[in-house]
């Protein structure tokens, strides 16, 4: 019955603060009669809990009406084409082809009008981030999409890229809320929830208000920005235990951590051990990324030989170490340590990968 270190891509790790937070509130949340998932989203209660989420959100990152929060259905991945529908809609638009998710960005998006690689990693398999000066941008593109951060390939962007001044829409599903950032050089960020602030099935959304002038006529409802903003994303009933979770890991952020440059802080910190356990080990273990390129979210190496990775990953799991199986398109081993994973987590991952090549290496 342990709780076990978890280095799952997603669904990961929650700070263990919130699920025990999660825990008291069950089966009744102080003053509701009934837990969060039994009360209705027009409740009083709920409406608080939705109001000060997005108000703890907006303190976080440091903006106020100028963006909107949005909670919508169907994960980071329905926001491929729910952009598409709102801002390309026949038109064309730039992609950073840097991994894996943005290939599935790009592609979902090609539905609704033109998308093209500004700049791809593709022939480099996916080792590293553009510089500034190889993109390719496209004068007439509606908008720039990037992925900051590869979760398959573990690659991350230091800084946002210089798009000239078209609307950047970010993919932050797996590094979002990992560090300080400067909200106002994005028109549009997503996340999937499920990496870094709560369980799956919702994306957070954070957009520029004046993207809304551009959003076409009667889109489907639930994929039309505009009504989402007006419905303030309860055009539908919502995943209100979701939002619920999301408003304690913002608090578990602000009081617990400190607030994001803290969080920044932990987290190089948290990577540095990683990489330092790779590149000290004399080749045992190699990392995927170029070292400038290397996230702070997910750490992809491999591991001495095949059979070797094989019980790398098996015996790390009977230790406690779970969820360290590479993606299956890339193989090798991937240790995910999103804001929620605590140093212990990481410092017992090194310690067994010390241990594991003193007797294997
Ligand atoms: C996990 C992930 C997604 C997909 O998220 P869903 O919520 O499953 O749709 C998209 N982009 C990136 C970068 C991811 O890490």
């Amino acid at each position: 019955m342990e709780r076990v270190f978890n280095f799952s891509a997603g669904p990961a790790t929650l700070p263990l603060p919130v699920i025990e937070q999660a825990k008291a509130d069950l089966p009744v949340f102080p003053g509701a009669g009934a837990s969060i998932m039994e009360i209705s989203h027009r409740s009083k209660t709920f409406l608080k809990i939705l109001e000060q989420t997005q108000a703890d959100l907006k303190s976080l990152i440091g903006v106020s009406d100028d963006y909107h929060v949005l909670f919508t259905p169907g994960g980071a991945t329905q926001q491929f084409t729910m952009l598409a529908m709102n801002f390309l809609a026949g038109k064309k638009a730039d992609y950073l082809h840097v991994g894996s998710w943005a290939s599935k960005a790009m592609k979902d998006a090609g539905r609704f009008g033109t998308t093209r690689a500004a700049w791809s990693g593709k022939a480099d398999n996916f080792v590293r981030m553009p510089g500034d000066a190889e993109l390719d941008l496209d004068p007439e593109a509606e908008y720039v999409h990037m992925t900051s951060n590869e979760t398959i390939q573990g690659i991350q962007f230091a800084a946002e890229p210089d798009v000239k001044g078209k609307p950047l829409f970010c993919d932050a599903s797996s590094d979002f809320l990992c560090r300080p950032f400067d909200p106002r050089k994005y028109a549009l960020m997503y996340a999937g929830a499920q990496k870094n602030v709560g369980p799956s099935g919702t994306a957070v959304v954070l957009l520029r208000a004046d993207m809304l002038e551009r959003v076409p006529a009667n889109l489907p409802p639930l994929l039309d920005y505009k009504v989402l903003v007006e419905n303030d994303s309860m055009y539908n009933t919502p995943s209100t235990f979701t939002i619920y979770i999301i408003g304690l890991v913002m608090k578990w952020l602000r009081d617990e951590i400190g607030g994001l440059e803290k969080m920044g802080e932990l987290n190089r910190m948290k990577a540095a051990m990683v990489y330092d356990a790779i590149d000290n080990s004399g080749g045992f273990y190699r990392g995927h990324a170029e070292k400038a390129h290397r996230s702070i979210m997910n750490v992809t190496f491999r591991v001495g030989n095949e059979e070797q990775e094989a019980m790398f990953i098996d015996q790390a799991k009977k230790a406690g170490l779970d969820g360290l199986k590479g993606h299956r398109s890339v193989g090798g081993v991937r240790a995910s340590i999103y804001n929620a994973m605590p140093v212990e987590g990481v410092k017992a991952l090194c310690d067994f990968m010390a241990e594991f090549q003193r007797v294997n290496g």
